[in-house]
């Protein structure tokens, strides 16, 4: 080919992904449209890209992914690994008195971080309305996930929360109605707006969902949303791997007998003997064997036999 578009590739971040449409974020902090020349270039939120300008300064073209620091992924319908966000330095996991929380949902969320070899965030919103389960607050304390108490309504732990995010690309998890939205907006007052380039790109007159989207926090920092992240179980390679998602159950089977024993049923196993003395809460232990069991079907589906 004639044109010498090596030397006018730069490197840019991808700040939103819809589809085949993007938006990059280049080095002087402009934010452009842009698509990938192959279809067979699959570039989620997060990327970091080598992309070139066509004829006009608003569309450009992305030539190919650079190397990934973390991949974010869930396992699809048919059982396969879906890569949504790309990148990511650090998981918020946002819970909330009301609705219900569901510990199960956020166990694997907080786990998924793990898995990633990322130290989880758990933000506990609405401080305004009365905490619905101490026990349960009791037992994340003892684990290495650090945590916040916030009101994203009055603003208060906003800041402490917007301080420790200054160095970090962080995804916004947790169950609807736990107050995502309500943060996202608190912390970056233009946020509703953050997909400007990203709408005007698209051709049809309607509204599009943005698949992610990575917003810019004003002290440092970025936040990704993106809805399919919000709530969703993590893609695990291996049966062995479930146990890297509880850390307190991973430290513990050191000392089981098998190697490779699954802490279910196995004789000597340290785990069942920590939770049978109390050192491992029993509420987590159930959620690991809940995560195994959904683990193992989805495996099955991956490799039919
Ligand atoms: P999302 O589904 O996780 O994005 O949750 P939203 O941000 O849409 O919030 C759900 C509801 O909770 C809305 O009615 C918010 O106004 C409310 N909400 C959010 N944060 C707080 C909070 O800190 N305290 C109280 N009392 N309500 C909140
Ligand atoms: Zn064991």
């Amino acid at each position: 080919m004639a044109d010498n578009s090596e030397d006018r590739s730069v490197l840019a971040t991808v700040t939103a992904a819809y589809g085949r449409r993007m938006e990059l974020e280049l080095n002087d902090g402009r934010r452009v449209a842009a698509r990938t020349r192959r279809r067979r270039l699959r570039v989620v939120c997060g990327d970091r890209v080598t992309a070139v300008s066509q004829s006009g300064d608003d569309d450009w073209i992305i030539d190919a992914i650079e190397p990934r620091c973390s991949e974010l992924a869930r396992t699809d319908s048919r059982g396969r690994r879906e890569i949504l966000v790309a990148n990511l330095t650090a998981l918020i996991v946002v819970a909330a008195p009301r609705p219900k929380p569901d510990w199960y949902m956020i166990d694997r969320m907080v786990g998924t971080a793990f898995l990633l070899g990322l130290r989880p965030i758990l933000v506990f919103n609405k401080s305004d309305l009365v905490a619905s389960d101490d026990a349960v607050l009791t037992e994340y304390a003892a684990l290495p996930i650090e945590r916040f108490t916030t009101n994203a309504l009055s603003g208060d732990g906003l800041a402490s929360l917007a301080r420790r995010l200054r160095t970090e690309v962080a995804a916004l998890l947790g169950q609807s109605g736990v107050g995502k939205s309500s943060l996202l907006n608190a912390l970056v007052p233009s946020a509703s707006e953050a997909t400007g380039a990203m709408n005007e790109s698209t051709d049809e007159g309607r509204h599009t969902t943005v698949a992610a989207r990575q917003i810019q926090l004003p002290k440092g920092g970025r936040i990704i949303d993106a809805p399919g992240v919000r709530d969703f179980a993590p893609h695990i390679e291996s049966m062995a791997r479930v146990a890297v998602a509880f850390p307190e159950i991973l430290a513990a089977s050191a000392a089981c007998r098998f190697t490779d024993c699954t802490h279910r049923s196995e004789p000597a196993c340290a785990v069942r003997a920590g939770v049978d003395a109390g050192t491992i809460a029993e509420r987590r232990y159930a959620s690991y064997r809940r995560l195994f069991v959904i683990t193992d079907q989805l495996i099955n589906k991956r490799q039919p036999h």
